[in-house]
């Protein structure tokens, strides 16, 4: 009997993730989609609330995944690996806390079953995220025209696939048309930043072929998709960017989590404009410090506890470099609002003159972090 390939969405507590899974179960309802989410018991009560809407609006629980190590505990999943590692707390350079409470769990929830992993980046951002090493996993990335993840488009371009690629094109096209698919091809590829050019040239010229030459490919490498006789996204030509999430939220009447919406506060005679830019821990070491100000002003009682735990080790800071007492120092809120404040304003400016290059420089941080946290 052939295997079952699992369809596998995870709810991060973030808008992108939340508008994916409304957005897969409206558009292929044919998908048996499996939607998961993984607790740290740290998240803020906006993200437990979007959850449970969430909840209601798929029609099927979301499956609450916990560490094996964390099942049973007396507390919740990060107290409980915070006191396994002896006190130690996480960072950057130190992140137990995705390995132990995202990933691993994730992973024992698959198992060696066959399965797809869909992932909310949108159409408008140039990471990939966390991709999973193990073969029997693969990812799909439906806000994208790019659904494919570069693994994959690497063992199409590779010895074995590219001829593959040719004869699926010399099958599908008819002359020039035909010579300029296969010049593409052919071209050399050294960098991956190579390889998304052709890929974008051949997406440009015909997204479904170009997703059905790939799962043509996929049919000679042992990947999850390639034990399908057919892929309901295959068709797919929607791109996703930021405003058609927050579009996607509200016309399901999901909503958009409330940390999202920007609170005013006053500096030097002007108004800026605060919010929180992702889910996650309310204390994750990924956050900016304008979000760390936004976290005591509208969340002291969080703020206290964060500064608890990093008063408790000696020399850790949340913060590189910078103690959550500085940071709440009166003139160092000043100065940071006010900088935000500048930021924002050359961020309009740079939107309203359409300058990709400033955009980039000045973004506001919202692909910080990793896909299994922060989608
Ligand atoms: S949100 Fe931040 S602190 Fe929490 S698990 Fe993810 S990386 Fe770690």
């Amino acid at each position: 009997m052939k295997n079952k390939t699992r369809h596998l969405l995870g709810i991060s507590g973030g808008k992108d993730s939340a508008a994916l899974a409304i957005y897969m179960r409206d558009k292929y309802p044919q998908l048996e989609m499996e939607y998961y989410c993984c607790d740290t018991g740290k998240e803020l009560d906006e993200t437990y609330q979007l959850i449970e809407n969430l909840n209601s609006y798929l029609g099927k629980p979301i499956k609450q995944l916990i560490a094996k190590d964390a099942i049973g505990s007396d507390q919740d999943p990060f107290d409980h690996f915070f006191k396994m590692y002896r006190g130690y707390l996480p960072s950057s350079v130190a992140r137990w806390c995705t390995k132990k409470m995202k990933l691993e769990p994730f992973e024992n929830f698959v198992g060696n079953d066959l399965c797809v992993s869909y992932v909310g980046i949108r159409g408008d951002e140039e990471r990939e995220g966390y991709i999973s090493k193990k073969a029997n996993i693969q990812s799909i990335f439906p806000f994208r025209k790019n659904i494919w993840s570069t693994d994959v488009l690497q063992k199409a371009w590779s010895k074995k696939g590219k001829p593959i690629l040719r004869a699926f094109y010399s099958n599908h096209a008819q002359g020039s048309r035909l010579d300029d698919y296969v010049q593409l091809i052919n071209q050399t590829i050294e960098t991956e930043k190579d390889l998304k050019h052709i890929v974008n040239e051949l997406l440009n010229k015909d997204v479904p072929l170009f997703n059905r030459a790939i799962f043509t490919v996929l049919k000679e490498f042992k990947v999850p998709l390639s034990f399908e006789d057919d892929f309901p996204m295959l068709d797919n030509e929607d791109v996703i960017i930021k405003e058609g999430v927050f579009k996607i939220l509200k016309e399901s009447g999901v909503g958009v989590p409330a940390y999202y919406n920007k609170v005013t506060y006053k500096i030097g005679g002007e108004e800026g404009a605060y919010a929180r830019s992702r889910s996650g821990c309310y204390f994750c070491f990924f956050q900016q410090k304008i979000e760390w100000i936004w976290l005591y002003e509208q969340h002291p009682d969080l703020f206290a506890k964060a500064r608890t735990y990093e008063n408790d080790q000696e020399g850790f800071t949340w913060n590189q470099h910078e103690s959550l007492d500085d940071i709440i120092q009166p003139n160092r809120m000043k100065v940071i609002k006010s900088e935000y404040l500048k930021k924002e304003q050359k961020r309009k400016q740079a939107a309203k003159s359409n300058s990709p290059y400033l955009m980039d420089i000045l973004d506001d941080g919202d692909d910080v972090g990793c896909t299994a946290c922060f989608v």
